[in-house]
């Protein structure tokens, strides 16, 4: 006869009270429920005859504890699991993931860009294309899928080199079963419906672009007069529509610090005022902040780790409100970023190949070099170099370990676990407010 099962509660169950209700959260499986009164306390008490006897005395609510995963088996361990997890998506090398900046130049001066004060600022040579289009050949043996991921300084000042190498890229994908596609970081101002139509064809299915809410804000942190900020406005607005004929997804992401913390307000009701409401435009906030590290950033008057959530609940509201798709919800992460993983890598103008994506253009995290006319020693400086944050391992990292939000958040910035990084927890903060949002939406 087979034993039964014993039961017990999930260790990444979190209760958190708010407002004289209970918040049931499951940071894996991510279901939340918002529980009062008698319901609270029935489902507090199955869960505590779970703990101290194995199994619930009503069938019913043991079935439906179990389907929602707030209860596992006795035996498993869902801490060693979910690590086992993280460390095989970690290794895998299905997809092989670029992130490159062809060039570090900018036809904006943003105060807030970690690359504004760079002198140099090269451009992808004729030969680096070449080593670079090798190099991905190289490392797409065990690979499905291929994706570009082209960043900068302006990457559109590069758009040449970009189609260059991107129809090589594609030729190879197709004639081998691959699947491609390429992401793009622009700062907007040189798209034109006809670069828009060449990014078709380049296969960029994901742009992300930064504002900063209003018009005269945008003109202040870019070093431009509030006309040109307008027409920029203007401009932009025009070429919404044919970017959503392209893309998979619009990522406007909206800097905010203590000047502006109801700047992405501003720039939904300009996308309102135009009638874009889509699920394809994903608006989010950018918090500025002035973490020792990547170059030494302009100082910003950032917000507080409290003012960000509830600036962030609001902002959350205000799309609701206004129609549009919320994203960023509870949801279970593969990785944090692409640091860990064994196939992500950032290439620079001068063919370094690295791995930390705000990086780009210094020595950190650059652990080899593309030689376009020797990929074999390429490949062989990867093999013997250690690979920066292959390691990373957020549940044992000492600022994270235990936490029943790891499968949530990964740890945030591996960066910031290193011995120079600083450690800021950014999920709790806000945690009540940003779990009832999203149990009802
Ligand atoms: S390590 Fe941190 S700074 Fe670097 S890419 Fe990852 S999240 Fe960004
Ligand atoms: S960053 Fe915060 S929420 Fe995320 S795993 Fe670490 S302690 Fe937990």
């Amino acid at each position: 006869m087979l034993a039964e099962t014993r039961w017990k509660p999930s260790f990444f169950n979190i209760h958190v009270d708010r407002n004289g209700t209970r918040l049931f959260f499951n940071s894996v499986n991510s279901h939340i429920f918002e529980l009062s009164g008698g319901q609270r306390e029935s489902f507090d008490q199955a869960l505590r005859e779970v703990e101290e006897q194995g199994h619930c005395a009503d069938p019913r609510m043991q079935y439906c504890l179990k389907t929602l995963g707030f209860i596992v088996p006795e035996s498993e361990n869902e801490y060693e699991r979910e690590r086992r997890r993280f460390q095989s998506t970690a290794r895998s090398t299905e997809s092989l993931r670029i992130t490159i900046a062809p060039t570090l130049a900018c036809n904006l001066h943003c105060s807030y860009c970690f690359q504004h004060e760079l002198r140099h600022l090269p451009m992808l040579s004729p030969e680096l294309e070449r080593g670079v289009v090798d190099f991905v050949d190289r490392k797409l043996e065990s690979s499905k899928i291929l994706v570009m991921r082209w960043f900068g300084g302006e990457p559109l000042l590069a758009l040449p080199q970009i189609t260059r190498m991107t129809e090589e890229l594609q030729r190879f994908c197709a004639s081998r079963g691959i699947v491609y596609y390429a992401e793009m970081l622009t700062n907007g101002a040189l798209l034109t419906p006809e670069r828009i139509e060449k990014l078709n064809e380049l296969s960029v299915r994901l742009m992300h672009l930064p504002l900063d809410g209003a018009p005269a804000l945008y003109a202040e942190r870019r070093g431009i007069s509030l006309e040109q900020a307008l027409a920029f406005h203007e401009r932009l607005l025009d070429n919404v529509p044919h970017l959503l004929k392209i893309l998979k997804t619009l990522v406007i992401r909206i800097n905010v610090d203590q000047h502006n913390p109801r700047g992405g307000e501003d720039v939904v009701r300009m996308f309102k005022s135009r009638g874009y409401v889509d699920r394809r435009i994903d608006f989010r906030l950018g918090f500025l902040n002035t973490l020792p590290g990547i170059l030494d950033c302009v100082p910003h008057d950032c917000l507080s780790m409290s003012a960000i959530s509830s600036v962030q609940t609001e902002f959350h509201q205000f799309l609701a409100a206004e129609g549009y798709s919320v994203y960023g919800g509870p949801e279970l992460l593969e990785y944090p970023c692409g640091v860990p993983l064994a196939h992500c890598f950032t290439i620079d103008p001068y063919g370094r190949i690295g791995k930390c994506v705000p990086c780009i253009g210094t020595e950190e995290s650059v652990f080899a070099q593309i030689y376009p006319d020797d990929i074999d020693r390429t490949l062989r400086e990867m093999e013997a170099a250690d690979l920066p944050y292959a390691d990373y391992d957020p549940y044992s990292s000492p600022a994270c370990e235990g936490c029943k939000l790891l499968p949530q958040c990964l740890g945030a910035c591996p960066r910031n676990h290193t011995p120079n990084g600083v450690f800021q927890c950014g999920l709790r903060d806000g945690l009540a407010d940003r779990l009832a949002f999203f149990s009802t939406h």
